[in-house]
């Protein structure tokens, strides 16, 4: 794998779709919600065409069915178009049957409103776990040929103790599926994420282009991940504890900036643009397998 190549990701959901929040509006009010997915997508593409980056958009499917032409825009622009599932529920929420369904259904919306194929999803909050191997099972039921849901450490929603950090293969029986798990590194004696969401809105920039140094020259590539709302310091807020508070809108301000510095100082590439070209090189994991061995995806080789 080169050591320069990283991904860029987005998951297009809008400001009431924050998870494990008391005050989270049911689905059933979600039209009645005023929108900002829309500009603050538009935001995104746009630094994105001035920086020359083509990156995964991982659209709720509700997000698609409301906003159809957001999707046709992102894919008209060069970006891959990927699945965040339909209703912005956690996996371990939902049995095999139902979470079939509203990956069938996003999916099948998405590659409509796309014209191409959809390959990738990433569930809502990273909520896979050990115990719903079900989950990679159910992906390649639904079609998928590529996962990027694992957070490989404990976690408030979800985390795996897969201790992979890097891609591999998931061999499901005679299938497998591609798996990009969150980006974590070692930093004092701890496993940290700093490559999306609240890390990278908390870290000052510097530590994040640190981290994302180290990583790179461990030989794996950086997820990083940002969603819509993130870059809109004047979205509407929910009620929630102050902890939650702090994870859910620490520096919104901050993080155009820190985008602008990631395009510049990365090279950044799709899911799909990276296993095009260094799939090959990925290891093969047997499903239910724990890490071992000496490959650079991971983590205690470092
Ligand atoms: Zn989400």
């Amino acid at each position: 794998m080169r050591k320069d190549i990283s991904i860029f990701t987005v998951d297009v959901e809008d400001w009431f779709h924050i998870l494990d929040v008391a005050s989270t509006p049911p689905v059933s009010r979600w039209n009645e919600l005023p929108g900002r997915v829309e500009q603050n997508t538009r935001r995104i593409l746009s630094l994105c065409e001035e920086h020359g980056v083509r990156a995964t958009f991982f659209f709720l499917g509700w997000v698609a069915r409301r906003y159809p032409h957001l999707v046709k825009e992102a894919a008209a622009k060069g970006h891959e178009i990927a699945s965040h599932g339909f209703s912005h529920r956690l996996v371990y929420e939902m049995s095999p049957d139902e979470a079939l369904d509203d990956m069938r259904e996003s999916k099948r919306l998405l590659e409509d409103l796309a014209g191409m194929q959809v390959h990738g999803f990433r569930a809502p909050g990273f909520s896979v776990l050990d115990e719903a191997p079900w989950f990679f099972e159910t992906l390649l039921e639904a079609g998928f040929t590529y996962d990027s849901s694992v957070f490989p450490g404990p976690r408030g929603h979800g985390g795996m103790r897969s201790n992979r950090f890097g891609p591999y293969i998931v061999s499901v029986g005679e299938k497998s599926l591609v798996e990009f798990p969150v980006s974590l590194i070692k930093f004092a004696g701890r496993n940290i994420c700093f490559s999306g969401g609240g890390y990278l809105r908390l870290f000052p920039y510097r530590f994040v282009r640190y981290l994302a140094e180290k990583t790179l020259a461990s030989g794996r590539p950086v997820m990083f991940y940002v969603h819509p709302r993130e870059i809109d310091p004047k979205h509407p807020r929910l009620p929630m504890s102050l902890f939650r508070e702090f994870k859910s809108y620490v520096n919104l301000a901050s993080t155009e900036r820190k985008l602008r510095k990631l395009f510049n100082d990365f090279t950044l590439v799709s899911c799909k643009g990276f296993i095009g070209q260094y799939m090959e090189s990925f290891p093969v994991v047997k499903l239910g397998a724990t890490a071992g061995g000496n490959d650079p995806g991971v983590s205690s080789a470092r």
